[in-house]
């Protein structure tokens, strides 16, 4: 950490500071300059960020060198980190296809669904029970009996399941049906769930904040593998801009750029990131040549009528021809579809 003084900062400001830093077992080195004076300071960071320097006498700024963020590190672990979950496989080469209805809405609906996706080649079956809806008067999900629904579309059509843990709450009962837990943009920051999913014994897929920074994602999966969870997936699904054609905008220099932050697999949802059916194929190509670990497409049998995100949900024909499209992407990388028998 630097300290960068106001100019012609007062000796006794100056020592002050010092004081301070040395008081709380931390090294000072201070740089004085005809107008600027600079102090670098080595020590615990946790114990010198909690001396809230900034309101001293004479500072101007403090600047933060260190990372907030350590295990999620490429620096910590420079190989790739692999995901497994059932059949499916994400991350060191391994590319995950998961799709699937923005909720269940029934079990038909999420059987059939289940079916035709893995028929065209998916690799996980996703759907919400519990739906984070900005209106509290929309679909809000049908909580454990979707669940139930969902597990028995997973079984049946072989495919492991990912769902949306919205309340930590309900981690325990998600848990007991999903094979991989869902954080939502919304709770991307919610640091009691992120806590308690370090305990958990199953993956995570954690989803970017609508407004979220690349180093606040990462900062957000620290706390997961702090907690002794390893199995992260992280997913880019679009930040809030001034664009207000596509829903979000997608960031796939994002994702790029995590790929040589992290060792953690990095994953694109094509579909809340530009809320527009006709954008999907080719947001999810785009996905895959920026070097993602795979896609997470929402499929509906019927979008006209589907409970939720109707507008960006695709056909499950859609879907195969998609899946279709991306497979000659993945071979030019030498990489694979993620699934391996169980
Ligand atoms: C979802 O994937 O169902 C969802 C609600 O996405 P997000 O949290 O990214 O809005
Ligand atoms: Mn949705």
């Amino acid at each position: 950490m630097l300290i960068v003084m106001r100019d012609h900062a007062t000796s006794d400001e100056i020592d002050h500071v010092v004081e301070r830093l040395r008081e709380a077992g931390a090294e000072a080195h201070l740089s004085r300059g005809e107008v600027k004076s600079i102090i670098g300071v080595i020590g615990d960071r946790e114990t010198i960020y909690g001396l809230e320097l900034e309101g001293l006498p004479g500072v101007e700024e403090v600047v933060r060198v260190l990372k907030p963020y350590k295990l999620v590190s490429r620096d910590f672990q420079e190989a790739d980190t692999v995901v497994r979950a059932g059949s499916a496989v994400v991350g060191g080469g391994a590319v995950a296809a998961i799709a699937g209805p923005c909720s269940v809405e029934s079990e038909d609906q999420i059987v059939s669904t289940a079916h035709a996706i893995a028929d065209a080649g998916g690799t996980m079956l996703r759907g919400g029970a519990y739906k984070p809806r900005t209106s509290p008067y929309a679909f809000q999900g049908l909580g454990e009996d979707g669940l139930e629904m969902l597990r028995k579309a997973g079984d049946e059509s072989g495919l492991p399941v990912v769902t949306e843990v919205l309340d930590v709450r309900d981690t325990d009962t998600v848990a007991a049906y999903a094979d991989v837990l869902q954080v939502g943009a919304r709770n991307m920051q919610n640091f009691m769930m992120l806590d308690e999913l370090g305990s958990a014994d199953k993956p995570i897929l954690l989803k970017r904040g609508l407004s979220a920074t690349i180093e606040e994602v990462l900062a957000a999966a620290e706390y997961v593998l702090k907690g002794g969870n390893r199995d992260v997936i992280l997913c880019e699904r679009g930040i809030r801009t001034f664009e207000s054609y596509t829903r979000n905008t997608l960031d796939l220099a994002a994702v790029a750029a995590l790929k040589t932050l992290t060792h953690l697999p990095v994953i694109v949802d094509p579909s809340h990131a530009t809320g527009r059916r006709e954008l999907i194929a080719p947001m999810s190509r785009a996905a895959l040549v920026a070097g993602a670990d795979g896609v997470m497409v929402e499929v509906h049998p019927d979008p006209e009528h589907a409970r939720c995100d109707g507008p960006q949900s695709i056909l499950p024909s859609a879907f195969q021809q998609l899946m279709d499209d991306m497979t000659p992407l993945l071979e030019l990388d030498r990489r694979h579809w993620g699934r391996e028998p169980v």
